[in-house]
């Protein structure tokens, strides 16, 4: 794992850092001594010393903008860390047309947007890294699911895509698999619940640790995955998920 002081010098732009998993990636990346940019729709959380760039993973225009802004502030582009991403309830058949292409459009092409804006930075970096921020969704065959499992699927095969393209370019990609992480997003859902306590129960009761899994870990395998220490470590997914995935053990 990266060690306090181990990414100094280094310089990291993180989407989707104004919120949960990307705001502790974005502060953790800073107490380990990085540079650290925050690109989202709201960066205002991301208070100093990181700094925010409002943007919306969704239009190239304004991505373009927010990268360059950032590169230019940081004096260039190590580590890109691509999170940003919306949820989706639902079976195909709950889903329309058009929110299909919204949430493909942020949670998808809302890396290959920002991806494509920064790799000139990254291939001026000498020790590039991209972690995009998956899900156990993409291999878990979550019920009521189907559009956001479908992202989360793509977003894992273009990581591997990518690592596979930026090889030889010494730019390593990565992505994490968090299971139910106790972030905003997941407030929100218990929010709007018929019964918010009965809902976190019954969320808590289906993790294998009998606890949600929190943003500061999922950070911390971002971090580590972005470190001179995952230097040899490319085209993986790394599940932060208390077992989830990996166990296939029955819930408590
Ligand atoms: P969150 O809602 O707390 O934070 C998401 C952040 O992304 C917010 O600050 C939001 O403003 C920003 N954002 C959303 N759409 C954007 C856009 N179009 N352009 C720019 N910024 C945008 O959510 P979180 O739980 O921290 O989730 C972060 C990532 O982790 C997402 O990709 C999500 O799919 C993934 N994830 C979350 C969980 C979980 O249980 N929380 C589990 C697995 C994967």
């Amino acid at each position: 794992m990266s060690a306090p002081g181990e990414l100094a010098g280094l310089r990291a732009l993180v989407t989707g850092g104004g919120s949960g998993i990307g705001l502790a990636t974005a502060r953790l990346l800073a107490a380990r001594g990085a540079d650290v940019a925050v690109l989202d729709l709201d960066p205002a959380p991301a208070t100093a010393p990181l700094r925010g760039y409002r943007a919306d993973v969704a239009d190239d225009i304004s991505v373009r903008a927010a990268v360059s802004a950032a590169g230019t502030a940081l004096g260039g582009l190590d580590i890109l860390v691509n999170n940003a991403g919306i949820g989706a309830a639902g079976t195909v058949e709950d889903n329309n047309d058009e929110e299909w292409h919204r949430v493909w459009d942020i949670n998808v092409l809302g890396i290959v947007r920002t991806t494509r804006a920064a790799l000139p930075l990254l291939r001026a970096s000498e020790r590039a890294a991209v972690v995009n921020t998956c899900s156990i969704a993409a291999t878990a065959g979550l019920p009521q699911r189907a559009l956001y499992s479908a992202t989360k699927g793509a977003v894992l095969s273009l990581t591997q895509a990518m690592a596979a393209d930026h090889i030889a370019e010494g730019i390593r990609v990565n992505c994490v698999n968090p299971g139910t992480a106790d972030t905003p997003w997941v407030g929100r859902l218990l929010a709007a619940a018929e019964d918010p306590e009965a809902e976190r129960a019954a969320l808590t009761a289906r993790q294998p640790m009998g606890r949600l899994v929190s943003a500061e870990e999922v950070a911390a395998a971002i971090a580590y995955l972005a470190s001179p220490a995952a230097g040899s470590v490319t085209g993986t997914a790394l599940a932060v998920d208390g077992g989830m995935a990996g166990l296939r053990l029955r819930p408590r």
